[in-house]
């Protein structure tokens, strides 16, 4: 690794009026932690391919990610807010997993469109509302994990208004609602008409193809416009900048999380 990436990041946040954060795909958590884990894998086994207990999952992954835990996102995204500190911040990402609330970062300043497991919502979006999660079916959920009760005791949660289920609010249910970002996506755009033809550190962390719309082109568009913008594109396979924006923006190959991570011993 070229420490001088670093400093040349710092540098430029550091004389920036504004930094604009785009999360992708390559931070996203991996699950595999659910996996290792023992009895996990027997209520894997024990479910089998039940459609009827799938909704389990993401209670499970939800338990997970309450637990208190040092791993390389905690790492990743404590150098990431130690490096944007005392700046004016935007952060937009696509992982769905809410690594980035625990995070300390100020949470008016983050949008997630993708979701994640903060709220809930109907699978059919028949009212265009989000609930909270019921606590009673967390709880059961977690003593069904801990063997205190038996599957046959979990019941799904449904919708209170039409009786479809009740999912946690991220991308992939039948209907997603929309409702669950959009506040904070109309705040990011007041917040991007604020940095034209201002000095913008834009820094791009994993964003790969999935969602090219989101965070991606729209970044790109971002630095060719505004000639004081300068891009930081960080990806293991998708890193180049390519045209006419190649001489404001910068490449990393590497993923995101690792890179993150050695920026301490960089600086
Ligand atoms: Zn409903």
């Amino acid at each position: 690794m070229d420490d001088g990436r670093w400093q040349e990041i710092q540098a430029c946040v550091r004389e920036a009026d504004f930094v604009l954060v785009g999360l992708g795909e390559e931070m996203a958590y991996d699950w595999g932690a659910l996996t290792e884990d023992a009895r996990y894998r027997e209520i894997e086994a024990e479910t089998g391919d039940a459609q009827e207990y799938i909704w389990i999952v993401p209670f499970l992954q939800k338990m997970i990610l309450r637990q208190e835990r040092e791993d390389k996102w905690t790492r990743a995204y404590r150098n990431l807010k130690r490096l944007i500190a005392g700046k004016d911040y935007f952060i937009v990402s696509l992982c769905m997993d809410d690594r980035i609330y625990d995070a300390g970062f100020e949470a008016e300043r983050i949008v997630t469109p993708c979701g994640g497991f903060r709220m809930m919502q109907c699978d059919g979006n028949c009212s265009h509302e989000l609930t909270d999660m019921p606590q009673e079916s967390y709880e059961a959920v977690l003593r069904y994990y801990r063997k205190e009760i038996p599957l046959s005791a979990l019941r799904e949660p449904v919708c209170g208004k039409c009786g479809r289920k009740l999912r946690f609010n991220r991308l992939g249910v039948e209907r997603y609602a929309e409702e669950g970002y959009l506040d904070r996506w109309h705040a990011y755009t007041k917040w991007l008409q604020r940095t034209v033809n201002r000095k913008v550190c834009v820094l791009e962390l994993g964003v790969g193809m999935e969602y090219p719309t989101v965070i991606r082109f729209p970044f790109e568009k971002i630095v060719l416009y505004n000639q004081k913008a300068r891009l930081y594109r960080v990806h293991s396979a998708l890193w180049q900048i390519g045209g006419e924006i190649s001489d404001r923006g910068c490449s990393v190959r590497e993923d995101p999380a690792d890179f993150l991570e050695q920026m301490s011993a960089a600086l």
